[in-house]
């Protein structure tokens, strides 16, 4: 493992692993900590581990790489102060967050894949198709890179930027793990929510866990023929096969899911629609998010009319479920995601 070409990435190693691989360079134990410290102050090179001796400083660099995201481009809002980030990465490919400022805190919105494999009519980030994973310290990068250019102090990080979280799922899992960790950045799980299109599985698998954090699910319509239409997933697992997933979900963890719903003119927005997914739901606790579609030059679908997302949501509070509008932060910025990425691809 000393060869350049073949180092490890070093940021994306649970302790116990980077443990391993000390002791096996025949270091003491003590070092880990130190060199993790390190890692999470944002150090781009081992070289300014400036407590480590300066022949383990070169064994380290022989042995391990230290990522770290370019600044592509940074837009921010004028209205409301929210960052928008492309990162280029070490290989060239490109991903976006966002930094939202919210009463509750300070969120970051990350990217977990390099486009998305998942095909959903109504989005950006998935018109290409998926390139690649992100590998966790990438993930963590965003976080970490976003918090020391904004100067805002994140508390709060939501997994709804490009890419499906569990169709990269051990990935994933370790940036969860390594997010949370009290020597890094320290985030707690309930500060953080996931968001996924609905692979069943991987939420059975997700739930083992057993983590705090907040499983939103982008459901989109209450039957399958709707569904089917604009989210091909849903011929994998229809409907009813993934609010059964979110029932076993919340029974495992006792964290109720959260539902996403972009709403679509003439698509998903109709009083039948509104109807059914208030049975559906009703009794369940859960919560949902109707998200004004955003436009996206590639796609005819166009927003549902503000009268229309008005009725949608009588209805279903009508039937007692807790429901949001999602507020539209930096319109000036096109701060949905997936869309700087896809302008940057076209160039
Ligand atoms: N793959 C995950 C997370 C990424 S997308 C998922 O599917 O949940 C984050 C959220 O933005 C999802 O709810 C997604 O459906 C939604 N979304 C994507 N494009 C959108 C658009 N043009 N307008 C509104 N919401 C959109």
């Amino acid at each position: 493992m000393t060869e350049k070409t073949d180092r490890c990435d070093i940021k994306s190693l649970l302790r116990d692993e980077l443990a391993e691989r000390l002791s096996a360079m025949g270091e003491p134990g003590f070092r880990e900590k130190q060199i993790f410290t390190w890692l999470w102050r944002g150090v781009k090179s081992f070289d300014e581990m400036t407590n480590l001796p300066k022949s383990l400083r070169e064994k380290l660099d022989g042995a391990f790489t230290i990522t770290a995201p370019e600044i592509e481009r940074k837009q921010v809002s004028r209205l409301d102060g929210t960052v928008k980030y492309l990162w280029r990465l070490s290989d060239g490919n490109f991903v976006e967050s966002v930094v939202m400022r919210y009463e509750h805190g300070n969120t970051v919105c990350v990217s977990c894949e390099v486009g998305c494999p998942m095909g959903c009519a109504f989005c950006a980030s998935t018109i290409g198709g998926k390139v690649r994973n992100l590998a966790a310290s990438e993930i963590l990068d965003q976080v970490m890179y976003a918090q020391a250019d904004s100067g805002l102090k994140i508390s709060n990080i939501v997994m709804m930027g490009i890419g499906e979280p569990l169709d990269n799922f051990d990935n994933t899992i370790r940036f969860l793990k390594l997010v949370n960790d009290p020597d890094g950045l320290n985030i707690g799980m309930r500060h953080i929510s996931l968001s996924t299109c609905g692979l069943a599985e991987k939420i059975d698998k997700l739930a083992g866990f057993d983590l705090q954090l907040t499983l939103s699910v982008s459901l989109h319509a209450p039957d399958d023929e709707t569904r089917s239409k604009i989210m091909p997933v849903n011929r994998a697992y229809g409907v009813d096969a993934v609010l059964d997933a979110c029932r076993r979900y919340f029974d495992r963890t006792g964290r109720r899911v959260s539902f996403e719903y972009a709403m679509i003119r003439d698509v998903n927005d109709t009083p039948r629609h509104a109807q059914l997914l208030a049975q559906k739901l009703a009794g369940t606790g859960c919560h949902v998010n109707l998200i004004p579609l955003n436009d996206v030059p590639e796609s005819a679908l166009s927003p549902s009319t503000p009268e229309t997302v008005r009725r949608f949501m009588g209805t279903l509070t009508g039937r007692g479920i807790n429901v949001t509008v999602r507020r539209k932060l930096g319109p000036d910025i096109e701060a949905s995601c997936g869309q700087l990425r896809r302008e940057r691809e076209r160039k």
